[in-house]
This record gives structure tokens, C-alpha cells and sequence, in this order.
């Protein structure tokens, strides 16, 4: 799940980072008003879940509430990468002479939060990781001895921070560390970390990423979904509690099981074809739970076949093979189907898919196969 930049300052302003603290307005008057209660020049920003807002012009100075209410009446209504801008932060301008990026994000081959930091930070930070990657310093945190003094002091010296510079970076990375742990995050960025022509350190961007997994135990996150801003694909398969992931292939997949889903995806891509989705309906799952699958998958225009991989124990493959039958209804579906359905009541199901385009298999290698034949002969 993520969150917006200024919810994302509301929890990291809590663990000491220094943020000019602002307002969110979603008309321009209410911009206006912030910007007067401020005092002095402040930014407009939009509040959308996507990067880049600045270059999209998304972020704008203003000098006064006038401007203020001009500027947030250019950017809200804005089309930003497809969403469109409902609310804009107001929040005190600052003076810049440097930009410093710092992350922490999980690095599972580190099996560690892995600390970024660079002294070339701001909007072109993706540009840098791409190009110059040995711009980006990279630090692997310990999880049994936390985020150390002594390796922020060593980051900080290599941005070429200096004097006091030192210790209020070494507070706001244990801080952003400290977040990151305590929220449960998968992302916590700071981009960027602003040095004034004053030398002090400014957060005046932050972004936060949160495990959905970890959820159940963050109560107060919950309430920060952003539900406009949820794809309606995540939205209709989380509330069908159900496992799913977009990817770019043309091969939908309906599978019970993560990890047989996983071994699903690779056998489809050993036979050539890409997966469009990794998609679990769980164990035990019924018709209803099936044909929401199957709508979601199917509204990817750039599915050419579908391939439901189902192992019955728990899950009924008579149950599963009536929620083929009722998505089939329910769209209209052209898109060929092949179904490698075993175990639990299999004949039943058999039974039941008769008539529909359906191609059976006996195998998983099978499937995947006919799977990545038919996406071709569909292409
Ligand atoms: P992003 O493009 O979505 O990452 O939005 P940011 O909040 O990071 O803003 C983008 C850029 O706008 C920053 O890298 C800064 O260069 C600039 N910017 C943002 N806030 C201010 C500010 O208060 N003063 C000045 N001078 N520039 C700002
Ligand atoms: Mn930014």
C-alpha cells in the first residue's frame, strides 16, 4: 500500500526528521488560506500516488496566498501519469543548494533493509540509479543491531556533509530506519533531503511504501488507503481476497497455491509464453471467489489465453469449474481457455466445462504448453 507525501510526513516528522510540516487544501481558496496562514512563499504540490510530480509540473513555487491560489487551481484537476489530482499540499518553501536522496528499502538478496543514499538526489535520482549507479551508496543493516551511529556518520561523510551536518544526518537516517521498522514499510525515501544555503537539512519530499502482509498489525495505516487511487483491478481483487499481481505477458493465470502459482508462471515462460498476472485464489476456494478471478484477468486487454492450473484437495474442481462457467456468462469471453484441473470431484468438473472453449490438460507442462500455443494463435 502506499500513502501520500503528506501522510507519509505526518508518521516521519514523529521520528524527529526536520520537515517543514504544511497543509492540504483540495480547493484553491483553502489554498489560499494555507498559504496565508503560513506566512511566506511556500510550494504547491500535488497529492498523487505516483512519482515524478515535478517534472510533470506537479510541484509549483508561490510567493504569495494569490499565487498560491493560482497555482493549486492549475494543478488540481491536473492529469498526472493517469490520476487525476484531488488534493494539493501547501507547504513552506525552502532554499536549496544541494539535494541529497535517502532510502531504505528491503533488499531480499541481503536478506536486510538496505539503507540508499546519494549526494546527487532530486528528480532525476532514477536517472542516476540507471546510469551512474555507483553514485548511489548502499548500506545493509544488521537487523539484530539496528541502523549504528557510526555507519550514518560514515554515509554522511562520503555525501560530503560536514560539521553539525553530520549528526542531524545521522538522526534523521535512524529516524527514517526507525519508521520503516515500526510501520512495517517496504519503502521509506526521502528525496529529496535538501541542505539549505544555511548548511541544515531539510526532508521537503517523502514517499513511504507499506507490506499489505503486515497490514493486520497497523491498524492506524489502514485508514490511510487512498481507495480513488487504487487501480480498480487491486481494488476488486483485494476485496475477493484474492493474491494478484499485473505483469505484462499475454497468458492470464488462475492458480490455487503461491508457490504452485509461481512454478505455474515458470513453466508457462519454459514454453515460451509470459505470464499477465501471478494470481492465488487460496485454498478452498469457491465459484464466486473464481469468477472474480477470472473478470479481473480478463479485462486485461492483453490476455490471449488463460490458463487455470488448479490442484483440488481443499478447493473443489466442481466448484471451480462452475465459476469458469459463470465468468464465461458474465463476459462473453472469447479468450481461449486451457484447464489442467485435478483431484477433488474432477469429474464433475469435466462435465460441467463441456461446450466451452476450453482445451483440457493433463499435466502442468501440458497446459502450459497448449497455453503458450493458444496465446500465439490468438496474438
Ligand atoms: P517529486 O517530483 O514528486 O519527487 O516532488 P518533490 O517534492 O521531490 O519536488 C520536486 C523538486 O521540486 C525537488 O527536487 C526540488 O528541486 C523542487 N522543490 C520542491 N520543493 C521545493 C522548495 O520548497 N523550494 C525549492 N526551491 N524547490 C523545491
Ligand atoms: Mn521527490
Amino acid at each position: 500500500m502506499n500513502i501520500h507525501e503528506h501522510q507519509a510526513k505526518d508518521i516521519l516528522v514523529k521520528h524527529g526528521l526536520p520537515i517543514p510540516m504544511g497543509e492540504v487544501a483540495t480547493t484553491p481558496d483553502e489554498a489560499y488560506a494555507a498559504a496565508q496562514k503560513l506566512g511566506g512563499p511556500v510550494v504547491v504540490k500535488a497529492q498523487v500516488l505516483v512519482g515524478g510530480r515535478g517534472k510533470a509540473g506537479g510541484v509549483k513555487l508561490a510567493r504569495t496566498p494569490e499565487e498560491a491560489r493560482d497555482k493549486a487551481k492549475a494543478i488540481l484537476g491536473m492529469n498526472i501519469k493517469g490520476i487525476i489530482v484531488k488534493k494539493v499540499l501547501i507547504a513552506p518553501a525552502v532554499d536549496i543548494a544541494r539535494e541529497i536522496y535517502l532510502g531504505m528499502v528491503i533488499d531480499r538478496s541481503q536478506k536486510a533493509v538496505v539503507m540508499m543514499a546519494s549526494a546527487a538526489g532530486g528528480v532525476d535520482i532514477e536517472e542516476v540509479a540507471r546510469e551512474t549507479p555507483e553514485k548511489i551508496i548502499r548500506l545493509p543493516i544488521d537487523p539484530s543491531l539496528g541502523l549504528r551511529d557510526y555507519q550514518a556518520r560514515d554515509v554522511a561523510f562520503d555525501l560530503g556533509l560536514q560539521g553539525p551536518q553530520i549528526k542531524e544526518f545521522t538522526q534523521i537516517a535512524k529516524g527514517l530506519y526507525e519508521a520503516f521498522g515500526e510501520t512495517d514499510a517496504s519503502l521509506a525515501e526521502v528525496n529529496p533531503l535538501v541542505v539549505t544555503p544555511e548548511g541544515k537539512l531539510l526532508a521537503i519530499d517523502a514517499k513511504m511504501n507499506f507490506d499489505d502482509s503486515a497490514l493486520f498489525r497497523q491498524p492506524d495505516l489502514e485508514g490511510l488507503r487512498d481507495e480513488a487511487e487504487e487501480s480498480p483491478d487491486e481494488r476488486d481483487a483485494r476485496e475477493a481476497g484474492l493474491n494478484y499481481i499485473e505483469l505484462d505477458g499475454t497468458i492470464g493465470c488462475l492458480v490455487n497455491g503461491a508457490g504452485l502459482a509461481m512454478a505455474t508462471m515458470d513453466t508457462v515462460k519454459l514454453y515460451g509464453g509470459e505470464p499477465a498476472n501471478f494470481l492465488d485464489i487460496g485454498g478452498g476456494a469457491r465459484a464466486d471467489k473464481v469468477t472474480a478471478a477470472l473478470k479481473i484477468i480478463l479485462r486485461d486487454p492483453n490476455v490471449k489465453a488463460v490458463l487455470v492450473n488448479i490442484f483440488g484437495g481443499i478447493t473443489r474442481v466442481d466448484e471451480v469449474a462452475k465459476g469458469i462457467q459463470a465468468a464465461f456468462q458474465e463476459t462473453g469471453t472469447q479468450v481461449p481457455f486451457v484447464v489442467r484441473l485435478v483431484g477433488t470431484n474432477e469429474d464433475a468438473g469435466r462435465e460441467m466445462l463441456k461446450g466451452l472453449n476450453v482445451t483440457w490438460a493433463g499435466t502442468l507442462s501440458e497446459a502450459a504448453e497448449k497455453a503458450a500455443q493458444a496465446a500465439r494463435g490468438n496474438a
